[in-house]
């Protein structure tokens, strides 16, 4: 405790507590240390009480230190129940100087042990601020991005690595839509697509149309799984957004695009098509004295961080059966245009999009291929099993070009609280954000050949040691969740 003329309430005054506490337990031969706080800012989430963790680990006999941020909303701390006892003890005392205020905290609880009060002066602050600046930056951490302290989870210094301060973070990788900037998006995507530094030539996506066994792995040659992936093929589309929600929060995915026209081209999967009532709700239709009354909804899954909210979703088109590059000249692909967002979830990155069409044949299509996917997935609904050879197979509109197929291999299943992500070798670049990832999962001796539980969408990239990794936003399964390895948190580092 301080009066005011000692300290202010800022990250430095809380991080010279902390280091004080610290000092004091290693002294008692503690090794650990866990803390728990909420989430503000100009106190405890930030890069100086970070930084505070790191010098104590390195200047005090610790092995480790955390610091965990609770979700917000779930903050409830026992420091809650300390701050209503001290007010309830001290509201009908007349206390005159700062100093009364030990006595009384000291006094406010009778039936346990008193408080312990720590009287910080002004020289028992350290000022860890011009500290943390004199030895590094840390605004950007060892894989080049920047880090956003107001979306870290966990800070934590470890003995095994003294030069770094470990981050978890709810979420900070690279988006992948592609963004144009001239208004030839046609063209610049087809620049894009040759200059790319991510994949450069590309020699892992198979145009959709040419996909046949011989792109999978040996033992996973079998019609059936062929099928499978054609089909996720068929349902696949391209989204075009022109448009960003002034509703993005600071910090989010394009929020510097806020109220702008810009164009960005991502993947989408069509998750549902059903017959809608009433006369039909298009864009085409809407000034229409007769619009038809025989239509279809068709609802789209996307990322969240590609259609935000219906804002977006407003000046979004959805292009189905682009598969080649003269899809568009013959009138082969179809371009329906979104309505409205029905789920939007800003943590699992997931939006789903709803748009009408009063094209028959091509709801019928979609029907059609609907159908025999919905009968591919229920024959082989199987759970997750260990040892089993898993396949990471996306479907996508790379740099907003024609249909591709990549293939590749499952990293790590990762669970965060109740967030289920996927994190996987399989290529993906620009334009893939929102494309389905499927995981395809084999076992030796079963009568079923795979099993087809568990879709997610594509979300961002991430680099990991030195590698860049691809991975998806929630991922849909049913499968034990404990029969596999999980790890909590993705991580995040700083250097000195
Ligand atoms: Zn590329
Ligand atoms: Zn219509």
């Amino acid at each position: 405790m301080w009066p005011e003329s000692e300290g202010r309430r800022g990250p430095n005054e809380v991080a010279s507590c902390l280091f004080d506490y610290m000092k004091e337990r290693s002294l008692h031969c503690v090794k650990e240390i866990h803390m728990f706080s909420n989430n503000c800012g100009g106190q405890d989430r930030n890069r100086y009480v970070a930084f505070a963790l790191w010098f104590a680990r390195n200047h005090l006999s610790l092995s480790k230190i955390t610091h965990t941020f609770l979700e917000k909303g779930h903050t409830e701390t026992e420091n809650g129940s300390i701050h209503a006892t001290i007010e309830r003890a001290t509201k009908c005392l007349k206390l005159y100087t700062p100093y009364q205020w030990y006595t009384a905290v000291r006094a406010a609880r009778v039936s346990k042990q008193p408080y312990k009060i720590k009287e910080m002066t002004a020289k028992d602050f350290v000022d860890f601020k011009s500290m943390s600046n004199n030895v590094k930056s840390l605004a950007i951490g060892d894989d080049g991005q920047k880090i956003m302290w107001s979306r870290t989870r966990k800070p934590s210094a470890m003995k095994e690595d003294p030069h770094t301060i470990f981050l978890a973070t709810a979420y900070g990788g690279c988006h992948e839509c592609e963004v144009f900037t001239c208004g030839h998006e046609a063209e610049e995507s087809e620049h894009n697509w040759k200059i790319c530094t991510k994949n450069r030539g590309h020699h892992k996506f198979i145009p959709a149309p040419e996909f046949h066994l011989g792109h999978l792995p040996e033992w996973a040659r079998h019609s059936s799984v062929l099928e499978y992936v054609q089909l996720v093929a068929s349902l696949t589309v391209r989204v075009k957004v022109t448009f960003t929600s002034c509703e993005r929060p600071e910090g989010y995915t394009f929020h510097n695009y806020r109220g702008s026209p810009c164009t960005r081209e991502a993947s989408g999967f069509i998750q549902d098509v059903y017959p809608g009532r009433g006369p039909c709700p298009c864009r085409e239709c809407k000034d229409s004295p007769t619009p038809p009354q025989e239509w279809f909804w068709v609802n789209i899954e996307t990322a969240c961080h590609v259609v935000y909210d219906t804002s977006e979703a407003q000046f979004t088109e959805v292009n189905v059966f682009y598969d080649d590059e003269n899809s568009q000249t013959s009138g082969r692909m179809k371009t329906i245009l979104a309505l409205d967002t029905i789920i939007k979830d800003h943590d699992k990155d997931f939006c789903a999009l709803r748009c009408a069409t009063h094209d028959k044949q091509l709801s019928r299509k979609i029907l059609q291929n609907k159908l025999k996917l919905d009968v591919i997935v229920n024959l082989h609904e199987a759970k997750l099993h260990d040892n089993a050879n898993i396949l990471c197979v996306i479907v996508s509109h790379p740099h907003g070009c024609a249909k591709t197929i990549t293939v590749g291999e499952i990293e790590r299943f990762i669970r965060d609280d109740a967030l289920m992500q996927v994190r996987y070798t399989t290529d993906t670049c620009p334009g893939s954000s929102g494309a389905p990832v499927l995981v395809i999962n084999f076992r030796k001796g079963d009568s079923r050949p795979f099993s087809s539980k568990g879709r997610g969408l594509h979300s961002e990239t991430v680099c990991v040691e030195g590698k860049t990794l691809n991975m998806s936003a929630e991922f849909l399964t049913s499968f034990s969740t404990n029969s596999l390895n999980f790890m909590a948190e993705r991580m995040q580092s700083v250097r000195f």
